[in-house]
């Protein structure tokens, strides 16, 4: 999959440098590419944000360095997703879905948004990692390309992802590793009695448990 995000701050996204992202990289599962909006301003000191047009707190990120970042890549097939709190919000199976695309544009907002006409041109897709406002996009974008990454065919292993939280609407039971006593807290008997049923129904159980206790949204 290639993923191009349009961001004010390229630097940011170093994070995506490390384990199984970094892996996806170098074995070419994962093409990311960054594009820095502000190296399209006409502006002579590069500026990318204005007043907003009826008053109010703050800068909006103006229009044209935008749409002239994304007509610099070159795509005939690609989706595109503002980060942006008015959207709808992520969620594992929008994870897996986008996981199938072949091409992402991700548009990171700063400062007190983006001018709507630049979300039309690009005909983003809005969508929010939950119902809190954060400071730009880019930390949106990078969950958001976390877990579509992860679910793409070959990043991790496939058992991982059929049993792990939301997989079948519960949230995930409790893991233990070794030593066997830590703390003088000792791991439930039935993960050392190698019965894999037993073992299938308690792990069942407690996923029933903690999705009740924690979300009853979703039990
Ligand atoms: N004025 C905007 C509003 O009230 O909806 C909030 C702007 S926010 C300070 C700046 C940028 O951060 C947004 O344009 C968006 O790209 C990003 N952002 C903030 N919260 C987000 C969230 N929950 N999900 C996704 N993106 C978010």
């Amino acid at each position: 999959m290639r993923i191009d995000i349009l961001t004010l701050f390229p630097q940011m996204f170093n994070s995506l440098n490390f384990s199984v992202l970094k892996k996806a990289q170098d074995n070419k599962i994962l093409n990311i590419n960054l594009i820095n909006i502000r190296d399209f301003s006409k502006d002579i000191h590069k500026k990318c944000d204005d007043y907003p047009y009826g008053g109010g707190a703050g800068m909006v990120m103006m229009a044209q360095p935008i749409y002239d970042a994304f007509k610099s890549i070159n795509s005939t097939n690609c989706k595109v997703i503002f980060a942006s709190p008015r959207g709808k919000v992520f969620t594992q199976q929008m994870a897996k879905e986008l996981a199938k695309e072949e091409h992402l544009i991700f548009l990171c907002g700063h400062y007190e948004g983006v001018d709507e006409r630049a979300i039309e041109l690009l005909c983003a897709e809005e969508v929010s990692i939950g119902d809190y406002v954060l400071t730009g996009g880019e930390l949106p974008a990078m969950v958001m390309i976390d877990s579509i990454a992860r679910n793409i065919k070959g990043v991790i292993c496939e058992q991982s992802l059929k049993e792990e939280s939301f997989s079948n609407g519960l949230l995930e039971y409790p893991q233990y590793t070794r030593p066997e006593i830590f703390e003088g807290k000792k791991v439930p008997e039935i993960l050392l009695s190698g019965h894999h049923k037993n073992i299938e129904l308690w792990r069942q159980e407690q996923s029933k448990k903690i999705t009740k206790k924690n979300r009853p949204d979703l039990y």
